[in-house]
């Protein structure tokens, strides 16, 4: 179980007394922030009536069969938030707009799992060992004594499932796996999960696939693998962003890589770069570098420069680890 430093009771009193709160996860969404955004919204429902999920991006076609995702709504930077509560966000400009609610709220509670977390919250529930912001919220509906529905479940498990790469990655434990357990023993249905989460690609994004596959390259003695998507090979497939989705995993799951890096040129001079790692290489110390974060195994961030000056930049710093 989680030590919420012993401010639950307090906690639990600023949520049971807020005139209203407001929750948001960060931008270009994924399973854990969706699924932990609909959990703990859900779940907070038990103890305030006035609570609000704010969506702060578009959702992802793997994602809209959440239950209750339709209660995500977007919000006027105006409104004036009691109490906010971000999720999943290493810092307070993962929030997009969302931030300005943020930044005019009473309070923050920052709940999430990132090492590069900046303690932006007067509340910091920040515990980079923990596999995913859906586990915590989990531990953390469990402390407050608030009931785990079937609904909450289904959210928290695409949650977890999806941050740990289906239960394989370094971040999972047993307490995930138990975890895991208890939301299965809530009756959620596993199979629309999985068939929802990791078996409906599209034609455009298995096209989009093929075409990025053939932009693999192999560095560093082939212990590094590059693969690139353009705005022009999206549009070619009539694909979008979010059928880059797993790529990564792809150039990372060949023998003897340990680092692969996607390169996403979301414009001329705007390429978000993701880097995914095996064994020893700790990737957020490299997206650090360019303002960026994540995790040790996986993290990401944006270089403002083309395409090629970007893969000599992000080398450079490779070259430091491998
Ligand atoms: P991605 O490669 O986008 O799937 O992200 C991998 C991990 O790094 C996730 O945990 C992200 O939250 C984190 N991450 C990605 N991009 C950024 C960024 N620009 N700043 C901070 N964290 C990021
Ligand atoms: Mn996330
Ligand atoms: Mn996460």
């Amino acid at each position: 179980m989680l030590n919420f430093n012993n401010k639950l009771v307090e906690i639990k009193n600023l949520i049971i007394n807020a005139k209203n709160i407001f929750i948001a996860s960060h931008i270009q969404p994924d399973g854990d922030n969706l699924g932990s955004l609909l959990g703990l919204g859900l779940g907070l429902k038990e103890l305030n009536n006035n609570i609000n999920m704010i969506k702060v991006d578009d959702i992802p076609k793997d994602y809209t069969f959440l239950p209750k995702i339709n209660e995500l709504k977007e919000f006027s930077t105006d409104v004036k938030a009691d109490l906010f509560i971000a999720l999943d966000c290493g810092d307070i400009d993962r929030l997009g707009y969302a931030k300005e609610i943020a930044i005019n709220s009473n309070n923050i509670i920052n709940i999430d799992h990132h090492k590069t977390n900046t303690m932006f919250g007067a509340f910091n529930f920040v515990f980079p060992g923990i596999s995913s912001t859906g586990e915590i919220v989990f531990e953390f509906l469990k402390s407050l004594d608030i009931e785990v529905t079937k609904d909450i479940a289904t959210a928290l498990y695409t949650a977890i499932s999806t941050d740990t790469g289906s239960f394989i990655y370094s971040n999972t434990t047993s307490r995930t796996y138990e975890i895991a357990g208890e939301l299965i023993d809530k009756n959620i249905d596993l199979n629309e999960i999985v068939v929802n989460v990791y078996q409906s690609k599209s034609l455009e994004g298995t096209k989009l696939y093929i075409d990025s596959l053939n932009t693999l390259e192999f560095n560093f003695d082939s212990k590094v693998t590059t693969i690139y998507v353009t705005k022009e090979m999206i549009e070619n497939n009539d694909a979008s962003w979010d059928d880059t989705e797993g790529l990564v995993n792809f150039a990372r799951d060949i023998e003897n890589v340990e680092l692969a890096c996607l390169f996403k040129e979301y414009k001329e001079n705007e390429i978000k770069i993701s880097m995914r790692s095996k064994k020893y290489v700790n990737v957020s110390k490299i997206a650090e570098v360019f303002n960026g974060g994540g995790h040790i195994r996986a993290a990401g961030c944006t270089v403002y420069d083309n395409l090629e000056n970007a893969k000599i930049k992000i080398f450079k710093e490779i070259e430091k680890y491998i």
